[in-house]
């Protein structure tokens, strides 16, 4: 269960005492501010502050005195240059902590942002919650066959039904053995934080989680990026709609320059100049290797462009 009855209480208790404030507000935020948006099984993410809006990454850039809108389309339009010329200091004005619940195995390739500040739930202090990621069915899926580091096809039938037998399983018995390992119930046995080490990778772990605005981008071009694990993207793509909501205008100029753009290599422009002059490129004379060929012809076949 993500979040328990007495969670939500305290969820629903902060949000019926809002207090007046001279800060910068954005009302989309507000809106998510404390609430649990559901990830995985068992995880979340919540918004448990933040500071800024589109306004306060104009008025960085301006350096200026006062609130930094006065005319939208202005703003907009410095917001989308600073942006498009990786002008990024006054995107690290704006920041957002989240309370985030998610798999250890997903925590350790979240942790590898080290631009971000993080607190983590001491499993030496507390005990772990037998709480376990299990993927739905239609993530259970075998190795890749083309791509090493990715998925293929959907397990089915007696196959499927096995795997999930063998993770439900180990994950049910380790956690048992960590709570017959650990000292309670008048016996000696282990401390915490050597109880828990047996515990798999899918057991849940919990973090506050504070990263400014220019490094949360990074984290969401990457994490939210196809290419990315489903288990960690899901969380990016719950991110980034939270972010929509916060600075709409900074968000549509990540969504155009970052996450909806490519960035084109010096040969790679060098074949759209001649296919646009008529020619007719293949990769043995474009000077790209066979896996940047496969990556450029992509570009058109994911965006479902016509071909240049
Ligand atoms: C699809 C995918 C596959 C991956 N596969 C692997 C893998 O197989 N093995 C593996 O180990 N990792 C892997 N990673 C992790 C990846 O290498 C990065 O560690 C991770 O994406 C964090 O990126 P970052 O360092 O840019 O982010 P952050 O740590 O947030 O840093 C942001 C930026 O700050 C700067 N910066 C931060 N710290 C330093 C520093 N100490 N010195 C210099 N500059 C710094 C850099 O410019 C950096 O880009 C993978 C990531 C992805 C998205």
């Amino acid at each position: 269960m993500p979040i328990t009855p007495d969670q939500r209480a305290e969820i629903d208790a902060l949000r019926a005492t809002p207090r007046a404030t001279l800060r910068a507000v954005s009302e989309g935020m507000e809106a998510h501010l404390y609430r649990a948006h559901e990830v995985l099984d068992h995880g979340f993410i919540r918004v448990i502050d933040y500071m800024g809006d589109d306004a306060a990454i104009v008025q960085a850039a301006r350096v200026s005195y006062g609130a930094g809108t006065k005319h939208v389309q202005n703003d907009e339009g410095l917001i989308r240059y600073l942006m498009r010329h990786w002008h990024s200091t006054p995107f690290e004005m704006c920041e957002i902590k989240l309370h985030v619940k998610l798999p250890i195995f997903v925590a350790r390739q979240w942790i590898r942002h080290r631009t971000a500040n993080v607190n983590e739930y001491s499993a030496r202090y507390s005990i772990m919650d037998r709480e376990f990621y299990i993927p739905a069915p239609e993530q259970l899926a075998a190795q890749s066959t083309v791509n090493n580091q990715g998925r293929g096809a959907v397990l089915e039938g007696a196959e499927a039904a096995r795997v999930l037998e063998i993770l439900k399983s180990d994950a049910s018995r380790s956690y048992d053995h960590y709570e017959a390992m650990l000292s309670q119930d008048g016996q000696q046995g282990l401390a915490r934080e050597l109880a828990r080490m047996n515990l798999p990778a899918n057991i849940y772990t919990q973090w506050y989680w504070k990263v400014d605005l220019h490094n949360l981008f990074h984290f969401l071009r990457l994490r939210a990026d196809p290419h990315a694990q489903y288990e960690i993207r899901v969380y990016a793509e719950a991110i980034a709609k939270v972010v929509a909501d916060w600075l709409p205008i900074a968000f549509g100029a990540f969504e155009d320059y970052r996450m909806g753009g490519v960035t084109l290599s010096r040969k790679a422009i060098d074949v759209l100049k001649r296919r646009l002059a008529g020619e007719v490129v293949t990769q043995e004379h474009s000077g790209m290797s066979k896996g940047e060929w496969r990556e450029f012809e992509g570009i058109w076949a994911e965006s479902g462009a016509a071909k240049p």
